[in-house]
């Protein structure tokens, strides 16, 4: 009897320790949704969040999606039915979750829309992201810099890429570069050949790397079997390598044909090797571990019935309500600052880089 009063205060114990503290029950779990695993930028949200979480005491679900917006929906209706404290959601189609997300305000359960806007709802209670018009910007003004448009008389040749049309984020990077291409192209410096502008006919359906390489081909054949092209404006490193090998198979990067400008985001490591090969151009740096400190100061905040630190509560309309939102800097990168932004920071080993 004693030695079962003894195991049972032990398994206890440790159920305890599992749990990660009494602290920890009474703070509750956090549902953590994230799109998909195919791109390192959100494993590393992912794992910042879960880390960051745990140092608080929060118990934690992270789930990946892998693109799938069923996938998605049943892990929510899962959180919800199991009663999570919040939910920090990286959506995959912002447009889908109106219905759940219902059922999770009927349960009293907070939602923070996670870098990307969730729409159509009026239960998004909070949104993180980072600038994503300055993104746009920072992307268009290194091909500024990249083709030294104030200085050379061009005109030179671009083709424009835009992310997935069901992400809100999509249109507010194409609309932040537009703002700074668009007068170079309306005094014929630079020249979109293919005539296709606009997120209808530039959009990528699920940011898919080989969706815009093949797009990118068709470009290369259709239109410059005699010009050549020398900027492309990339939202995001998985499209930009995808672009650039279908650059490359038509021989940019090699003897006389120079790799066309190509922009890019996330800073993930194939693109920032190809940055220091002199084959990508630019990324943009984003911080997944200060999106998931403002993201875990919400959650603290609300669960203390206080008010959350915002900056921004005129920006990210969803179409039911403005959502009060904290915005994060983007940092542009080229080769020129990849040390610095990305190495000193602790965000890489200069050894994960190395090209
Ligand atoms: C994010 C970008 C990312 C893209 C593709 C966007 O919503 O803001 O950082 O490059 O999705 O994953």
């Amino acid at each position: 009897m004693r030695f079962l009063k003894a195991a049972l205060a032990a398994t206890l114990l440790t159920a305890t320790v599992l749990s990660g503290s009494a602290f920890a029950q009474e703070k509750g779990t956090v549902g953590v949704l994230m799109p998909t695993k195919a791109s390192a930028r959100w494993i590393a949200d992912g794992d910042n969040m879960v880390k960051q979480l745990q140092e608080r005491g929060y118990k934690t679900d992270l789930q990946y999606a892998e693109d799938d917006i069923p996938t998605q929906i049943s892990q929510l209706e899962n959180m919800v039915a199991a009663g999570v404290q919040t939910l920090v959601i990286a959506s995959i189609d912002g447009t889908t979750l109106t219905d759940v997300l219902e059922q999770a305000h009927n349960k009293g359960i907070k939602v923070i829309a996670y870098d990307r806007l969730i729409r159509n709802s009026p239960n998004v209670d909070y949104y993180t992201t980072f600038d994503n018009q300055q993104v746009g910007v920072l992307q268009a003004q290194s091909i500024v810099q990249g083709l030294k448009l104030e200085t050379e008389a061009g005109p030179f040749n671009i083709e424009l890429f835009g992310g997935s049309p069901d992400d809100n984020n999509a249109f507010f990077f194409y609309n932040g570069a537009m703002s700074v291409l668009q007068p170079y192209i309306d005094q014929g410096k630079l020249v979109v050949v293919s005539g296709e502008t606009g997120m209808e006919k530039v959009g990528t359906l699920r940011w898919d790397p080989a969706v815009a390489q093949a797009r990118m081909d068709n470009l290369l054949s259709s239109y410059y079997g005699d010009k050549t092209v020398n900027a492309v404006l990339s939202p995001y490193d998985g499209l930009s390598i995808g672009i650039i090998s279908a650059l490359s198979a038509v021989g940019y990067g090699q003897g006389d044909k120079p790799m066309p400008i190509v922009s890019g985001q996330d800073a993930e490591v194939p693109s920032v090797k190809s940055i220091q090969n002199g084959q990508q151009y630019s990324t943009i740096f984003k911080d997944t571990r200060e999106l998931a400190k403002v993201t875990v100061n919400m959650i603290d905040a609300v669960g203390q019935k206080k008010e959350p630190e915002v900056n921004d509560t005129k920006t990210y309309d969803n179409g039911e309500k403005v959502v009060p939102s904290y915005l994060l800097k983007p940092v542009l990168v080229t080769k020129d600052n990849i040390a610095p932004v990305l190495v000193d920071s602790g965000y890489y080993t200069a050894d994960q880089i190395k090209p």
